[in-house]
């Protein structure tokens, strides 16, 4: 049987991430979403195994010493990582899985599985990004100004992936990470 296919989703906090891959996953039965664990706190609304398994710092340790990450990484002061079972499973069943992580994850599942599919997404400006993150309402000040600070970083990153979209209108936006995926499913492998 063919093997799905690996996309990962990159790109700094409040560049529409989450609102994009939502979007995709609602309208495509046979895209699946990985669903990563975090040490940090539910944000108001989150449920615990739909967007992500909470844990505490002692938990997320013990799945680092039993390798069951795919990668892992400490992201604006918390841990987050992607459950590796879960995403292999579905991997063989031949289901796509889409992972949604920072950059940092990113460059690690690429050492890892270069026939990955790699999409940065890329916000229009730092300062719709303020006004994102912002108006999203879900984060204090500080954690603002962390996730701002960083963004400039990981937009250096752009390079390393294979494909970069702009999130200026939502709509052209999703349809730009749709076709992608659409083609890269296409695309024939020869090894
Ligand atoms: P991320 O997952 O990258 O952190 P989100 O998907 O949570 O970002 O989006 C951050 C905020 O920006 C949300 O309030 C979302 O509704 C809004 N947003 C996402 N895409 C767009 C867009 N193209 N135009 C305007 N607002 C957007
Ligand atoms: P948030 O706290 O806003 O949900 O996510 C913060 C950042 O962590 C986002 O950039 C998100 O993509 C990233 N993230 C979520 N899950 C994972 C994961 O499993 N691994 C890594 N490396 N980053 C993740």
């Amino acid at each position: 049987m063919k093997k799905g296919k690996l996309f990962v989703i990159s790109g700094p906090s409040g560049t529409g991430k989450g609102t994009i891959c939502e979007r995709i996953i609602n309208e495509n039965d046979d895209v699946a979403l990985s669903v990563s664990m975090t040490t940090r706190e539910p944000r108001e609304g989150e449920i615990d195994g739909v967007n992500y398994y909470f844990v505490s710092d002692d938990e997320f340790r013990k799945v680092i010493d039993e390798d069951g990450f795919l990668e892992y990484a400490c992201v604006y002061r918390h841990s987050y990582g992607t459950p590796k079972q879960a995403v292999l499973s579905k991997l063989e069943q031949g289901i796509d899985v889409i992972l949604e992580i920072d950059t940092q994850g990113a460059m690690n599942i690429k050492k890892k599985y270069p026939e990955g599919v790699f999409i940065f997404i890329k916000p229009p400006s730092l300062q719709e990004l303020r006004h994102r993150i912002e108006s999203r309402g879900k984060d204090d000040q500080e954690t603002i100004e962390l996730r701002l600070s960083e963004a400039e970083k990981e937009m250096g990153l752009i390079d390393e992936y294979d494909h970069c979209v702009v999130n200026d209108d939502l709509d052209e936006a999703v349809e730009k990470v749709r076709n992608i995926m659409k083609e890269e499913k296409n695309a024939v492998s020869c090894n």
